[in-house]
């Protein structure tokens, strides 16, 4: 084990990066967040279909969030009047983009939530985890508490959050891999991938997972999971 201080930059990889691209920082996630992936990667957990409530859960919370701060300080809406949840799906490449105009995060706000434990769902999770001594109860215990941003490794191999608070004048992009006891944080240097406020998560679904990439799959779980989130929810296929 390295030893370094969780949510502490211990290397630059500036070497892959050239002057245009600010390097990217990479950090150890959490023990308990390495624990946590660990069984969310390897579990034979059957039900992958929450991670997309999760993740429009967060978006919903997100613009929640915005709704209210923006009550008492409208200017907070200025890049953009949306409050909206987008999803798109590219089967051929078996990529979803879930993009929502909520609050976003700056980047203290990327590292201390995706990184360790925040919720108390999560922490409840480990708990039970703790006290159950049978390992084939820990699958039953994804579906039971709910794992929150890290349930998007039940179908992901890689995970990219661009993500843009309106209390930063950068947009940053989180990047995390299943299987990897660590993530990156780099500025968002792409013209094509800005957005005006708000998160975008490009999920790379695993090769057994691709099928989740079709708008009617996306459209089926909305309706089974997420019929009562208070925000519009655009799905769409991307164009081949
Ligand atoms: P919870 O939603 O219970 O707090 P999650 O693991 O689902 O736990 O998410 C962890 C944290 O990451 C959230 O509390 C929030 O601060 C941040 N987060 C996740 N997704 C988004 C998003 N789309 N926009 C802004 N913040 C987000
Ligand atoms: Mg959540």
């Amino acid at each position: 084990k390295s030893g370094l201080v969780v949510g502490r930059r211990y290397e630059s990889t500036a070497a892959a990066s050239d002057a245009s691209t600010p390097p990217a920082e990479k950090f150890e996630y959490q023990a308990e967040v390495s624990r946590l992936m660990d069984l969310i990667v390897n579990s034979l957990y059957s039900n992958k279909d929450v991670f997309l409530r999760e993740l429009i859960s967060n978006a919903s919370d997100a613009l929640d969030k915005l709704r209210f701060l923006s009550v008492t300080d409208p200017q907070l809406l200025k890049d953009t009047y949306d409050l909206d949840i987008r999803i798109q799906t590219d089967k051929d490449n078996g990529i979803i983009t879930l993009t929502d105009t909520g609050i976003g995060m700056t980047h203290n706000e990327i590292v201390d939530c995706l990184g360790t434990i925040a919720q108390s769902g999560t922490a409840k999770f480990l708990k039970a985890l703790k006290d159950s001594k049978d390992a084939g109860t820990d699958s039953n215990l994804i579906g039971q508490f709910g794992v929150g941003f890290y349930s998007a490794f039940l179908v992901c191999e890689r995970v990219e959050v661009s993500t843009k608070s309106p209390k930063s004048d950068k947009q940053y992009v989180w990047e995390g891999e299943a299987n990897s006891s660590s993530y990156t944080i780099r500025e968002e240097t792409d013209p094509a991938k800005l957005i005006p406020r708000g998160t975008r998560l490009t999920l790379h679904l695993k090769r057994d997972d691709k099928g989740f990439a079709h708008p009617e799959k996306i459209q089926k779980l909305v309706t089974n999971y997420s019929q009562f989130v208070s925000f519009p929810i655009y799905t769409w296929q991307e164009k081949g």
